[in-house]
């Protein structure tokens, strides 16, 4: 089949029926669920992109194994050329939405791509896992299908490890063996999309120990698979708040959700890892699955702060406070920080390297600077815009006030901003600020930019590790020499 169109896309969630809770009642019809409506519209549009002749050529390629137009997220990167048009993708679907949905289908489509090229990992303990990621691969490209991920377990008692916790069934763990498959029970934490997704992908972070086998697990499932349920978390809007009001949360709200399995079937030809804590603390360093979509991700956190940067200095335009030396110093800030990750990202595809399975890998120190930087340089932004924005932000009239006959010479008059700046032009400008400054939406996208890939202080110490293992310190040791000379000298 290859590439989808957005009425195929919704058409795979129409046919299926995943258990899912919304605030303590079970969804029947996702599709016409206020919450997830409009994010499934904006997925779709995604998948229609593929056919839209402006973005198709940029966006997909014909595969040469089958013949069919895919995704470029299912190419396997074997230059820079490759990795600029798989960066295409990553820049085609973020801009359609400003950055704000952190898991659209290409995030994990490049995840398991890496995974099956590298599929030696897999084969080096268990044939039969490489065949079932090479094929999972091929249905998922075939099929052009959207998957969620949980990787971490759910926060219970963290001092202890999954076969420590009070019932070793907490964290999502196997059960038995049976000739249909791997039973398996327990949850996973945060499966971000998950009710409006094809397929779930199981798999961890590093950090198992001996006696956590039971958990060391990795496999894929339709996400209607019986036993599944997906308990999502309070919603941030319900779908009736016009766009005028909430341009940003009435469009892209991603739902997060607990995964919980109850004795559910894990068929063996899904199977791509179990019962082996080396093989599971390597997968995510191994595979590219850490490296490879920290790519994509790198570029839609370019683009979300390249958002929220013109939304500040737009906002501080309209109400002309960027006359002050002191907002021109915030904003600039902001310019700098975003002129940051822009070079970072550069550098990490100019500086690729070609691993010796032959996959070109964007460079990991600039990728991983840019995961060490947003956390702290997207809050950021997300206060000066507060801070330039002040008492405006919470003093927004509505879409009904500004229809109101009896408001509206009011509110043209006591709304409007600088010279030139309309009522209507200055409200919609705050709006959009206090969707991503102020409103539970912006709080949540706030704190996917500190937690999306993982917990950055963790991170940037298995950061500061592996530089000091592969730099040597090559100034110091010149500067040395001097001291060495010296030594000698005064030992004479
Ligand atoms: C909005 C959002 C969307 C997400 N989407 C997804 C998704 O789609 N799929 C997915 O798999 N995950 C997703 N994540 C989860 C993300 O991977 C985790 O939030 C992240 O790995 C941090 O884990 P945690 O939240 O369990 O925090 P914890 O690991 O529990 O950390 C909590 C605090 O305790 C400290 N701490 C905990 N353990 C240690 C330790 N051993 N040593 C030192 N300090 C420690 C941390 O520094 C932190 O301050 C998402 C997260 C967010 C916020």
């Amino acid at each position: 089949m290859g590439i989808r169109t957005g009425a195929q896309y919704i058409q795979g969630l129409k046919s299926r029926k995943p258990e899912v809770w919304l605030q303590g009642r079970k969804v029947t019809n996702l599709f016409d669920e206020p919450v997830f409506k409009q994010p499934i519209l904006e997925i779709a549009k995604l998948y229609d992109m593929q056919h839209d002749p402006k973005y198709q050529e940029r966006i997909t390629h014909i595969c040469e194994e089958t013949g069919e137009r895919v995704n470029n997220a299912f190419l396997v990167p074997k230059s820079y050329d490759d990795l600029m048009k798989r960066r295409e993708v990553f820049e085609v679907f973020a801009r359609a939405t400003f950055g704000l949905m952190g898991r659209t289908p290409d995030f994990l489509n490049v995840v398991v791509t890496s995974m099956y090229y590298n599929s030696w990992f897999f084969e080096k303990y268990n044939k039969d896992w490489a065949v079932n990621i090479r094929n999972y691969y091929k249905y998922l490209r075939g099929n052009d299908l959207f998957l969620t991920h949980a990787i971490i377990n759910p926060q219970n008692d963290r001092s202890k490890s999954s076969h420590e916790q009070k019932d070793i069934y907490t964290h999502l763990g196997a059960v038995k063996e049976t000739p249909e498959g791997l039973v398996v029970r327990g949850a996973k934490m945060l499966a971000t999309l998950a009710p409006i997704t094809d397929e779930v992908i199981i798999y961890s972070f590093p950090g198992f120990k001996p006696g956590d086998e039971r958990y060391a697990l990795a496999f894929a499932l339709p996400i209607d698979t019986p036993g599944l349920r997906i308990i999502c978390r309070e919603q941030m809007q319900d779908g009736t708040r016009s766009l005028f009001d909430h341009p940003l949360a009435s469009r892209f709200e991603e739902m997060d959700a607990l995964l919980v399995f109850d004795d559910v079937v894990v068929p063996w030809d899904r199977v791509f890892l179990y019962n082996n804590v080396e093989a599971a603390n390597q997968l995510y360093p191994m595979t590219g699955a850490g490296q490879q979509p920290a790519h994509q991700s790198g570029v839609r956190g370019l683009i979300k702060l390249q958002f929220a940067v013109e939304v500040a200095m737009k906002l501080a335009d309209s109400i002309g406070v960027d006359v002050y030396l002191n907002v021109q110093d915030q904003l600039g800030e902001l310019i700098q920080s975003l002129e940051s990750i822009r070079a970072l990202l550069r550098t990490a595809e100019i500086e690729y390297t070609i691993t010796e399975h032959g996959e070109a890998l964007p460079a990991y120190i600039p990728l991983e600077t840019i995961r060490g930087l947003l956390p702290t340089m997207y809050p950021r932004a997300i206060e000066v815009m507060q801070i330039v924005g002040a008492g405006g932000l919470l003093m927004s009239p509505t879409g009904a006030d500004f229809v109101n006959e009896e408001l509206r010479e009011a509110i043209d008059h006591y709304y409007v901003g600088r010279e030139g700046v309309s009522s209507f032009d200055r409200v919609s400008i705050f709006k959009l600020a206090w969707d991503l400054c102020g409103e539970a939406f912006g709080q949540r996208l706030l704190q996917y930019e500190r937690y999306y890939t993982g917990d950055p202080i963790r991170k940037r110490a298995i950061f500061y590790n592996n530089y000091k293992r592969q730099h040597s310190l090559d100034l110091v040791d010149e500067a040395l020499k001097v001291s060495v000379l010296e030594k000698e000298l005064l030992t004479k």
